[in-house]
């Protein structure tokens, strides 16, 4: 049976009544969009060749008639939950759009996540002008700083209506596109025209309905090149053992392509994949195996792995988030007991470089892509659209709804190509068990 289509409809605030200052925008029309600018949910056809609902997708861009007046709008933006390459991209990009296109009124930049929307904790709000971050670009990290822990909507919402802000742009992950979503409620419960457009977060990749999300290149580079200091070590000693430890918590995909760079990996072990360490099939002996015919290896391991194999117990962090146990750690342990029972000589290295993939300032291709991204999030907002996120899909970008992507990670399917690549290019036994 054909699966349902998702609802991919945008919720917008009304009609639009201002003419786009883009119309006056240099000698060249920009190249509005309307709602009847489409991209196709699927790139093939479906399996029976019919492709009855053709599900699309709003394409991003300017409108003609846009819902705020920007004279009149103050805008905010906020950024939440981990670092991520780019974070500083996004947020220049939406300030340098909406003053110089738009012309807004102003543009403020909470502090320290959603508790900058709340007045208790004094975080005054940055007022943002483009000299303010002209240079943020090269820069990792966020200049407006990130926080975790749960904060009252209602509050949040309250700071939106004292302060005037009539479009927020969120920064963040499932989370905070979670908690997204509960103030585009709550700003409909009170009956108030604010927009909330959000532009979404992961280090991993995870988002379904997207092809890409904005700083993974930049994190993906930065992780092949601890990969490949990894595999330096590894042939430098008798028995050289190179494990890395990559994010992913839930899924694989940093690894997975971390493998596929040509970065000699020998074992990538993945949250959507189990492995054992015990037993003729587990990774322990795999490895002594591997170590007979090679003298080295190097492990890639995503931080979601092998999560059954530790005790890991029912501790969150602030924003409920469950800790995972820290399996970079716990594999470096149990590989060299392992072979310290057995008498032999093993030189593991172990390299977690977490901290430093997040907060390398974002490459090119995500400096463009983050551009595109702010620039296609500052359209949709100031056409009045809200409960939504901008994205890319087959190359175009795109308006999703909030509560489309919010349910759900896209994680590596053991059966589809990506991870067959995977076994092909390590020659790792496809069951460790
Ligand atoms: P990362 O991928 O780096 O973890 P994230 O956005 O998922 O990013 P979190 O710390 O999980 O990071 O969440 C960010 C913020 O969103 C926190 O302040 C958190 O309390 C808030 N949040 C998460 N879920 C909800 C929710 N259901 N309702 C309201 N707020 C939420
Ligand atoms: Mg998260």
């Amino acid at each position: 049976m054909t699966p349902a289509p998702p609802d991919t409809s945008i919720p917008t605030l009304g009609p639009c009544r201002f003419p786009s200052p883009l119309h006056h925008f240099g000698t060249v029309e920009a190249p509005f969009k309307t709602e009847t600018d489409r991209i196709l949910y699927h790139s093939h056809l479906l399996e029976d060749g019919r492709d009855v609902s053709t599900p699309s997708y709003e394409e991003a861009g300017p409108r003609e008639k846009i819902y705020f007046d920007p004279p009149k709008t103050t805008v905010g933006i906020v950024t939440c939950g981990g670092l991520c390459p780019g974070l500083n991209d996004i947020i220049r990009g939406i300030v340098m759009r909406c003053h110089h296109q738009y012309g807004v009124a102003r543009t403020y930049g909470f502090r320290y996540g959603y508790e900058g929307l709340v007045q208790r904790y004094g975080h005054t709000p940055l007022l943002l002008r483009p000299n303010s971050v002209e240079q943020a670009h090269h820069f990792g990290g966020t200049l407006l700083g990130s926080s975790r822990g749960q904060q009252d909507i209602g509050e949040m919402v309250d700071t939106l209506e004292d302060m005037k802000v009539d479009i927020l742009f969120v920064i963040g992950g499932d989370g905070t596109l979670r908690g997204a979503a509960e103030i585009v409620k709550e700003i409909e419960r009170r009956g108030l025209k604010k927009a909330v457009v959000g532009i979404p977060k992961t280090i991993d990749n995870d988002i379904r309905f997207l092809d890409k999300s904005f700083g993974f290149e930049t994190a993906f580079d930065a992780a092949v090149q601890a990969v490949k200091c990894a595999y330096v070590e590894a042939t430098g000693a008798v028995n050289g053992v190179g494990l890395v430890k990559l994010m992913g918590r839930d899924s694989g995909f940093i690894a997975c392509y971390a493998a596929l760079a040509g970065s000699n990996v020998d074992f990538v072990l993945i949250p959507e994949v189990k492995f054992e360490l015990e037993g003729d099939g587990g990774l322990l002996e795999s490895l002594r195996l591997r170590l007979l015919k090679r003298r080295n290896a190097v492990i890639v391991v995503a931080e979601g792995a092998g999560q059954h194999l530790m005790e890991t117990g029912d501790a969150t962090d602030a924003s409920g988030n469950k800790k995972y146990g820290d399996i970079g750690q716990f594999l470096k342990d149990r590989i060299n007991g392992y072979f310290k029972s057995r008498k032999t000589e093993v030189n593991l290295k172990y390299i977690d470089p977490s901290y430093i993939v997040r907060s390398v300032p974002a490459n090119a291709q995500d400096n463009v892509y983050c551009s595109r991204l702010a620039q296609s999030a500052v359209h949709a907002a100031m056409g009045g659209k809200t409960g939504m996120l901008v994205g890319r899909w087959h190359g175009s970008f795109v308006h999703l709804p909030l509560e489309l992507v919010i349910h759900g990670r896209r994680k590596v399917d053991p059966t589809q190509e990506l991870w067959h690549s995977v076994l092909e290019c390590t020659g790792q036994p496809a069951v460790m068990k």
